[in-house]
């Protein structure tokens, strides 16, 4: 069965990975020229570790991630408002999230992956079926026909366009009304920073930090803006926005390469009525982009891969053995997808918040929720298969 992925993000690689352990020779059609280390850090969340482990990766991520032992919210002076701890169990073997640079998972996951398997430079432009196969016209003028394609090129992905919205492309995309800033600063946080994951929360903005390696700090702002905006905010201005924020804050931004800084505008995807169509399917944040606020965008892009894999596992290459897999598979995510970016949105939403009187209830709110639904809220997020 010949196999086409159009995408080589974590969803495109890991999807590679797990077709490869059922035995299906995938090839990877990427836009990008090179897969650069560049980017900033990434949380990868048990229910991801979980699946990673699968393809024998735990030991390289340990080997280039910090261990987080908990994810802390405080409010701007300092003061905690909530803590969850990240160990879950999956029958009986405990994982944690792990903090780590984008690049280097990146790397981890190419390595598992034939070099012959990944095209650079093949820009996707249109997919179309003809008779009994899928043939995806690339801009450099190649063509690749396939039994199956899988669209995991990401939150502006052309493959979902094609399929199911050729007229506006930008009809699915929903701004959270948020503009985010990451960075990576070389700082050595104190002892009490270190192995847990910290965002504060102030009026209409907020600030999360973690750190990936030794002397190296992952951060992310965001801030409420109701219409994106296209200039950019250098790290004078962010500094300026978060002077009122606690210690580190304003030790990690001044220790940030001006280069480094990352900004895009928050999205997600309205849900769309189906992930499939014929020979092609679309996986990761092609099919369920969500906000960043659950740390969770990438961890549903592997576990879509490890299903859609389970899926086509007993699959030939005929069309309706091919849609009966791509409807256990959708099956098999859907209810959780949804619900994730759902409770990520409103998530996002609540840091929008930026009245005084708001900004205190919410905080309350936050402070006094009950550790059992602290625990029934991350159980359901990290639950896996
Ligand atoms: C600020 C921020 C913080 C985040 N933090 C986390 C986190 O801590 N944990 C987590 O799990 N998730 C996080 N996410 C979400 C995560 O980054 C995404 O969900 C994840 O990268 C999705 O992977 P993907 O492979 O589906 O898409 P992408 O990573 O977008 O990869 C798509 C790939 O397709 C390629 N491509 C695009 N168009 C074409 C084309 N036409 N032809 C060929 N190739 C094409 C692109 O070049 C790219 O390589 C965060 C997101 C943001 C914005």
């Amino acid at each position: 069965m010949k196999a086409v992925i159009i995408g080589a993000g974590i969803g495109g690689l890991t999807t590679a990975i797990a077709l490869q352990e059922k035995g299906i020779e995938p090839l990877i059609f990427e836009a990008a020229g090179e897969l650069t280390t560049k980017g900033a850090g990434i949380l990868i969340p048990p229910n991801a570790m979980a699946v990673l482990d699968q393809y024998n990766l735990t030991e390289q991520i340990q080997s280039m991630a910090q261990p987080i032992q908990a994810m802390q919210i405080l409010n701007n002076h300092g003061q905690l408002l909530s803590s969850s701890p990240t160990l879950h169990e999956y029958q009986g073997q405990g994982f944690q999230t792990h903090a780590i640079h984008r690049g280097r998972l990146q790397q981890i996951l190419l390595s598992k992956v034939s070099k012959e398997a990944i095209k650079l430079d093949y820009k996707c432009q249109k997919l179309v079926f003809r008779g009994d196969q899928a043939i995806v016209d690339f801009q450099n003028g190649y063509k690749q026909a396939a039994d199956l394609v899988i669209g995991a090129d990401g939150l502006r992905s052309k493959i979902r366009h094609n399929l199911f919205h050729p007229r506006s492309p930008e009809k699915a995309l929903r701004y959270s009304g948020q503009i985010c800033w990451r960075g990576i600063a070389s700082i050595e946080l104190k002892e009490n920073w270190q192995h847990r994951l910290t965002e504060v929360w102030g009026r209409g903005t907020r600030f999360g930090f973690v750190q990936i390696a030794p002397g190296e700090i992952y951060w992310y702002a965001t801030q409420h803006q109701k219409v994106p905006f296209t200039e950019r905010v250098d790290l004078a201005t962010l500094q300026k926005t978060f002077k009122h924020y606690v210690s580190p804050v304003q030790d990690i931004l001044a220790s940030t390469p001006e280069n480094k800084l990352i900004h895009d505008h928050i999205y997600d995807l309205d849900p769309l009525t189906t992930w499939s169509l014929n020979r092609a399917v679309l996986l990761g944040d092609a099919a369920h982009a969500t906000t960043p606020n659950l740390g969770q965008g990438g961890a549903q892009a592997i576990e879509d891969a490890f299903a859609l894999a389970q899926a086509l596992s007993a699959s030939r290459s005929s069309q309706s053995d091919i849609e009966k897999a791509f409807t256990d598979y959708e099956l098999a995510r859907r209810s959780k997808v949804d619900k994730v970016v759902q409770a990520s949105w409103q998530i996002g939403q609540v840091t929008n918040l930026s009245n005084p009187l708001a900004c205190y209830m919410r905080n309350t709110a936050v402070k006094h929720m009950s550790k059992r639904m602290l625990q029934r809220s991350t159980k359901q997020i990290y639950a896996w298969p």
